[in-house]
Order: structure tokens, then C-alpha cells, then sequence
């Protein structure tokens, strides 16, 4: 095979060839945890990816299945000695494979039904909103600041409840806001699928609304959507707003004075934040969250062994949910059976996909001890109403 089909990991070449096979990446790669399995650690599939640019070994469907099962963390990333973004790779190459019509069938079914309904569920535009479950809100057409809701919270109802919960705070602290009546998936799994082009045209559809709109601050609860709105929307074309997590808008607020919690009445739980990999390690957002974890007089906020910057993923990443449910699930293990051997009866997450995959683990392996709490919602049930 020649080098000629992979024109995205040529880019990568001179990062791949620093690549000295120490194998210090795969220390804590929550797939090299699961799978003790060479080819599948960080180091493996630079391995791979370097032979196959080379014009070695074939592209099968064996080795595109060892590719893809990673989660896209980047904690390889954080570990590597030689400096090498091992995500900057594996992204290039996933680019090339979908150029190639290598990528994995349930990826391009998913980004079909986002063409072809503009959703990751395939769900009819106006089969179920945010706001469905909130009928009290009553929001302008046009307004500064604008949710942007994203898939999950608009057509799941575990992450649809805790957002609208997000929304309720906003409007308890007389935040004036608006959101799109005709969002489309922000884009972030086409991009971690490698299609460029279907990101592209979510980025330019979802950038005019939200300027027909003339918001100046753009908020959302997901990180998936937080990272691609934020990160790659300008790579693609200006944009006259402002991108933040809930988690920045509300330590904003607590700030100013503005949103204050109950005080205390009875002794505090512990709990511990399970730091989005998107959210974190991707765009650096650590202490929003913990600000508000900190501020709220009930809890008492614990650090998991490994945080922040080295936090293990939740297992949900990449599209590994999708792929392979199963060991999306084992991955969520880590996580909840450090906080079951800690006796921390909470963990608490700033995101749909960790939520969803935590709590499906966790009714998977019997925690039944273990809550498993979005920040929204307990930012809903701890804000002082009367002190606003
Ligand atoms: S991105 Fe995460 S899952 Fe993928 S190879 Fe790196 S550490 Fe492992
Ligand atoms: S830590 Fe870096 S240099 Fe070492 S094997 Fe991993 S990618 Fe290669």
C-alpha cells in the first residue's frame, strides 16, 4: 500500500518517528487497563500507524477495530515523554480512514442520521425539546447570552433533566437567555469520526442561528459541545461570540454575589468530581466546577487518586459507548469502585456522556450504594432562592 491514501498522518510523520516505544503512555490508558493487549495501548497503535505509513501491514478490519477502541482522552497525552500528542495522531488518521470509507459501520450510521435529521438519535426536530419538560419557561426570541442545549439534553431524558435543570437556576437568578428553536448537533461527533466536511456544515448552520440571535455569550452544559463550539468553530469561520461552560457562567456568578446556596443544616457528604476529559484535559476547564463544589455548604468536595490533568476518562469518549458498550461500562469501573473502596457515597459529573455512562455501569455492577449526581442538579437543589 502506498503512503499516497494517508494524507492527514503524513502531517503527523516527524511526531510519529519521535515515538522511542517507551510505553509510559499506556500506564494509565483506561483501554490498556482493560485489554492487556499491546496492540491496543497508545503505544501500540503508534506502532500500527507508523508501519501503515510506511506502506507496511494491511489495513483490515481487525486493525481498524484495535484503532478505534480508544476513547479519545488524551491521557497518553499528558504521560508521553517525548511530547507527542498521541490524540493529534490518532484524530489524522481517523480522518484518513473516513476519506478511505474505513470507518467502523455504527460511526457512519450515527453521522447519517445527523445528516439526515440533525440529531444523533435520529429524532424528528421537534420530537422532544428542553423545555418540553419545563413548560413554566417562557424565553425571548433574541437575547444575549444563549443555551445551547446540544443532542443529549435535547432528546435523552436522563441529561434532558439535569439540563433543564440548569435552566430553571438561570431563570431563578433572572438571567436573561435564549435558545435556538432549530439547533443542530454541534458537530463533535463528526469530528471525532474524522469527517471534517459534515463538522463543517454544523459549524456554519449552528453559527448563523446563534447570530440571527445576536447572542454575545454562548452557554452549554456539555463539554462535547463546549470543546467543538469552542475550539474548532473558529478554525472554521469568525465568530463574534463568546463560548462558556455552565460551570464558568455560574463560579461567574457565585463571584458577583449573585447565586448563593443553603446553608448548612446537616452534616456534609462527601463527594468526588469526575473531571470530563473533554471539559479538562481538553480545554483546561478544572476549577469552574470545583468552585462551586467548594461553595455549596452540604458537600464536602474529595479529589479522585488521579484528577485533573490526569483524570481517568468515565469510558465514554471517542464513541466508545456506541462501539462497545461493554467495555465502556468496565472502564466506568475504575471510577466508581475508587469511590465505593473510599466509602464516598457521590460522584458528581459536568457531563451528559459521563453521567449516562457512570450510571449505566453502575446499575450494571450493583453499586446500588452510589449516587451518581450531575452538578446542575445539585447547584438546583442547594441554591438560596431567597438570596438572589
Ligand atoms: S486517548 Fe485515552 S484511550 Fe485513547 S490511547 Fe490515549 S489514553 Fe488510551
Ligand atoms: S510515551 Fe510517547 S514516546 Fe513513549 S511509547 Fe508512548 S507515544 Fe511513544
Amino acid at each position: 500500500m502506498s503512503n499516497q491514501p494517508f494524507k492527514n498522518l503524513l502531517n503527523e510523520k516527524d511526531n510519529l518517528e519521535l515515538c522511542f516505544k517507551c510505553s509510559f503512555c499506556s500506564e494509565e490508558c483506561p483501554i490498556n487497563k482493560q485489554i492487556h493487549w499491546a496492540s491496543f495501548s497508545p503505544r501500540g497503535k503508534m506502532l500500527i500507524l507508523r508501519e501503515l505509513l510506511k506502506g507496511e501491514g494491511s489495513l483490515t478490519e481487525r486493525v481498524i477495530d484495535t484503532l478505534y477502541t480508544c476513547t479519545l482522552c488524551g491521557n497518553c497525552d499528558t504521560s508521553c515523554i517525548a511530547g507527542i500528542s498521541v490524540t493529534d495522531i490518532l484524530s489524522a488518521a481517523r480522518r484518513d480512514f473516513y476519506e478511505l470509507k474505513k470507518t467502523p459501520e455504527t460511526f457512519t450510521t450515527l453521522m447519517e442520521a445527523i445528516n439526515r435529521s440533525g440529531n444523533v438519535f435520529d429524532m424528528p426536530a421537534e420530537a422532544m425539546d428542553i423545555l418540553e419538560l419545563n413548560p413554566k419557561i417562557k424565553l425571548p426570541r433574541k437575547a444575549d447570552l444563549l443555551f445551547f442545549k446540544g443532542c443529549y439534553a435535547s432528546y435523552h431524558s436522563v441529561p434532558n433533566k439535569s439540563t433543564t435543570l440548569a435552566l430553571n437556576v438561570l431563570k431563578t437568578l433572572n438571567v436573561d437567555f435564549t435558545t435556538l428553536e432549530s439547533e443542530k448537533c454541534c458537530g463533535s461527533p463528526a469530528f471525532l469520526f474524522g469527517n471534517m466536511n459534515l463538522t463543517e456544515r454544523l459549524c456554519e448552520y449552528n453559527v448563523s442561528k446563534i447570530e440571527e440571535k445576536g447572542a454575545s455569550r454562548v452557554v452549554t452544559a456539555c463539554p462535547g459541545c463546549y470543546r467543538i463550539l469552542k475550539e474548532e468553530y473558529p478554525k472554521f469561520q469568525k465568530m463574534d461570540f463568546e463560548v462558556l461552560h455552565i460551570t464558568e457562567l455560574l463560579a461567574e456568578y457565585i463571584d458577583s454575589g449573585k447565586l448563593v446556596f443553603k446553608k448548612n443544616g446537616i452534616d456534609r457528604v462527601n463527594v468526588l468530581y469526575q473531571d470530563p476529559c473533554e471539559l479538562g484535559r481538553h480545554c483546561g476547564v478544572f476549577e469552574a466546577p470545583r468552585k462551586i463544589l467548594e461553595t455549596i455548604p452540604q458537600i464536602r468536595l474529595e479529589e479522585f487518586d488521579k484528577n485533573k490533568n490526569e483524570a481517568i476518562c468515565c469510558g465514554g469518549g471517542g464513541g466508545l459507548t456506541i462501539a462497545n458498550s461493554n467495555l465502556a461500562n468496565k472502564i466506568a469501573q475504575i471510577r466508581l469502585n475508587e469511590a465505593e473502596e473510599r466509602a464516598i457515597p457521590v460522584v458528581i459529573t459536568a457531563c451528559p456522556a459521563c453521567q449516562l455512562n457512570f450510571t449505566s455501569s453502575k446499575d450494571k455492577y450493583n453499586l446500588e450504594k452510589l449516587k451518581i449526581l450531575d452538578i446542575n442538579e445539585l447547584v438546583s437543589n442547594s441554591i438560596d432562592v431567597h438570596k438572589k
